[in-house]
């Protein structure tokens, strides 16, 4: 028993005795005994209605004055009050914090009863889902999202599974969506926006099915002269050297589309361009000459103007291909006997790399899209002087892996003139 206890009751009996004993002089023992227990009774009732009293008021900290017995009750009760505000404190500010992060996930978050009434969302549930937290509480999700299969996939409660519907609430966005069952019978709902992975896999399915159509005439072409080899008894020298030419030609073809798609992983794979110096000047006069050597019998005029002594910080190796990607388109699309400039100056703290020829020229509709791969103006132009349709976004990523970028400017049988522009933490003066 706990010593206030044993006081408590030590007190009660000495009380009663006492009071027996004085009126015992009285001949009225029992009186005695009865009126102290009726006095500690009615003590120990007024300190119990003051117990009451205190516990309902709003107030805790008003503790009711006692010694005793009482006193030490109301102290305790008052510290185990002060514990559980602190625990509760404690609890609310976790709650806070956990929907504070909740909230601001990028995944749409919704808390749903069993009858899929909506009791919390996030707010990128709002953004792809259209369910407001301030609105929509106690509604029934299928009120909000009323696509098919996800009503359905409800209903079925194989939650194992995820499903993809349209955005209720983005045209053109896809979400996949998933049910996760928690506590006696919750359930939390979580979407997450995937249209730009489908966009990827759009892209990779439309990548995969332009190289196989780029590598199938080449294929069946050669294909074809082996077949017809096969089958001939006595072949004469000139068909099989012409058969020889043209299967050398579709080979060299092939292995040109291969070197680019080679380049483009290793662009788009790798991390960051090296970071060397690359003598911008005699990297362009060797390019020029070849260019020259190119050209061959349709006698372009190519001229090379060096403005600027400034050197690039990069990659020696990207940015031969970026320069002679241009330098060569140039030479492949302009008419013999053109004028082709290739120029590198200064200006306004930029660098510029810049081909300007007098060739077809490219109708505007076309311009935004020529660093796609595989976009050609004209397909059968293109492949006739050697194109892969990947030289343009061989480009596009070298630039951007030298924090450059492309500027094509060109007017239909005028020319074009494609202008490469670095920024000054590129150059070296
Ligand atoms: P390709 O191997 O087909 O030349 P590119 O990516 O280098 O591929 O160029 C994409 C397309 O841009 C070309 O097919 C061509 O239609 C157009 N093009 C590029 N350079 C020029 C140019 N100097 N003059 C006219 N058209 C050009």
């Amino acid at each position: 028993m706990h010593p206030s206890q044993q006081k408590e009751i030590f007190l009660l009996i000495i009380g009663t005795i006492s009071c027996a004993v004085l009126f015992s002089f009285f001949d009225l023992g029992f009186l005695g005994a009865t009126i102290a227990l009726a006095i500690y009774t009615g003590l120990n009732l007024r300190q119990l209605f003051r117990l009451q009293n205190w516990l309902v008021s709003s107030d805790k900290s008003n503790i009711p004055e006692a010694g005793g017995y009482w006193g030490e009750l109301f102290n305790e009760i008052h510290l185990m009050d002060k514990e559980r505000r602190k625990h509760q404190q404690r609890l609310r500010k976790v709650l806070t914090r956990f929907q504070k992060a909740a909230a601001a996930l990028p995944d749409g978050t919704v808390i749903l009863s069993n009858e899929n009434k909506i009791e919390w969302a996030n707010r990128s549930a709002n953004d792809l889902l259209g369910i407001n937290i301030r609105n929509d509480i106690g509604h029934q999700v299928t009120n909000l999202v009323r696509h098919p299969g996800f009503i359905q996939y409800l209903e079925q409660g194989n939650f194992n599974e995820i499903i993809s519907i349209p955005s209720p609430e983005k045209p053109n966005h896809s979400l996949v969506i998933q049910i996760i069952p928690f506590g006696s019978s919750q359930r939390l709902l979580t979407c997450r926006d995937i249209t730009h992975i489908r966009k990827l896999e759009a892209m990779r399915s439309q990548f995969v099915a332009n190289v196989s159509h780029e590598l199938r005439s080449p294929i069946t072409v050669l294909s074809g002269y082996l077949e017809t080899l096969r089958g001939m008894q006595a072949i004469k020298p000139d068909v099989l050297h012409k058969a020889l030419n043209n299967m050398h030609e579709q080979a060299k073809r092939m292995e040109r589309l291969v070197v680019d798609l080679i380049a483009l992983t290793k662009l788009e794979t790798t991390p960051s361009a090296e970071q060397k110096t690359v003598d911008v000047a005699a990297l362009l006069s060797s390019l020029v000459e070849a260019a020259q050597e190119i050209s061959g019998s349709k006698q372009h005029k190519i001229t090379l103007q060096i403005d600027s002594t400034r050197q690039l910080r990069g990659s020696q190796e990207e940015l031969y291909s970026l320069f002679s990607n241009l330098i060569n388109n140039a030479v492949r699309y302009s008419p013999e006997k053109t004028h082709i400039n290739v120029r590198w100056f200064a200006s306004n703290d930029e660098a510029v790399f810049e081909v300007e020829d007098h060739g077809p020229g490219i109708a505007a509709i076309h311009i935004p899209r020529l660093t796609e791969r595989f976009y050609r103006v004209d397909a059968d132009r293109s492949r006739e002087s050697g194109g892969t349709g990947l030289g343009l976004a061989i480009v596009k990523h070298v630039l951007e892996r030298h924090d450059g970028h492309l500027i094509i400017e060109s007017e239909l049988d005028k020319g074009s003139t494609f202008r490469c522009i670095f920024p000054n933490k590129r150059t070296i003066s």
